[in-house]
């Protein structure tokens, strides 16, 4: 049985550092490669991080019912492909998806089994220092752009609650263990394995400790820090 990993978060938390850091700890993992009318970013390459693709050919997909789920993201048009749940079935490999919080609510009501992750960053303002870091790496600073997303950080935190674990990317090292132990835990209550020896053990305590109902008392200066910026403003 395939299990499908969705993994959301503001964008500029560390997502897709620590979605490459998991590709190459996880073995039998399916990544999703979305397609999107935006343009490419960076070092970003077509196939690998994304297929990119004009908004004609996007919205013929929509209408055939090429992708499992889409939305409308910043302004540019954002879907995974049901390919890629048939193809990770058919080898039997789990899937993991990197979209955004309104793809996951639809994917939620398709697919209830799925697992779902969401990614914190540690504050607003390190929210902040990341998107300039990633901008200025990237020669591509616009503080429209920054601004844009600072405020849609605002708006998608708040959906936090609907996800089953929390992950605040603090220190990287210790995202990755978590998310990895994530994935471990999962997979091995699909199987309906009991925990063998002690790594398991500690596995499944580390993935149990980022739930929802475990880490959420603790989140409130996170929100916080994002609360008080949008009444300021
Ligand atoms: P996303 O995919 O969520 O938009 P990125 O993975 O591109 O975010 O990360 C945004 C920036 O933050 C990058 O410059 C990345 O190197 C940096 N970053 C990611 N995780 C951490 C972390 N735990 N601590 C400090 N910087 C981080
Ligand atoms: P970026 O442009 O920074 O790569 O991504 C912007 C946002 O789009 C991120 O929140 C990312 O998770 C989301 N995204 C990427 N691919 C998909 C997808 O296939 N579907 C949905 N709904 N969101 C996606």
């Amino acid at each position: 049985m395939t299990t499908v990993f969705i993994i959301s978060a503001p964008s500029g938390s560390g997502k897709s550092t620590l979605v490459t850091a998991i590709k190459q700890l996880v073995d039998n993992l399916e990544f999703s490669v979305s397609y999107t009318t935006r343009q490419p970013r960076g070092s970003e390459e077509p196939g690998r991080d994304y297929y990119y693709t004009s908004r004609d050919v996007f919205e013929r997909m929509i209408a055939r019912g090429d992708f499992l789920e889409w939305a409308d993201v910043f302004g540019n048009y954002y879907g995974t492909a049901k390919k890629f749940l048939d193809d990770a079935e058919g080898r039997g490999f789990d899937l993991l998806l990197d979209i955004d919080v309104q793809g996951a609510t639809q994917l939620q009501e398709k697919l209830p089994n799925a697992v779902s992750i969401f990614i914190l960053p540690p504050s607003r303002a390190e929210l902040e220092k990341r998107l300039r870091r990633r901008s200025s790496a990237e020669k591509m600073t616009d503080e429209a752009v920054i601004r844009r997303r600072l405020e849609t950080a605002t708006r998608e935190i708040e959906k936090y609650t609907e996800y089953g674990y929390i992950l605040v990317n603090d220190q990287l090292s210790d995202s990755i263990d978590a998310l990895r132990a994530i994935i471990l835990a999962e997979r091995l209550r699909a199987a309906g394995r009991a925990a063998d020896g002690n790594e398991d053990k500690n596995t499944l305590l580390l993935a149990e400790s980022r739930r929802l109902e475990n880490v959420k008392d603790g989140l409130g200066p996170i929100l916080d820090s994002f609360r008080r910026v949008s009444v300021e403003e």
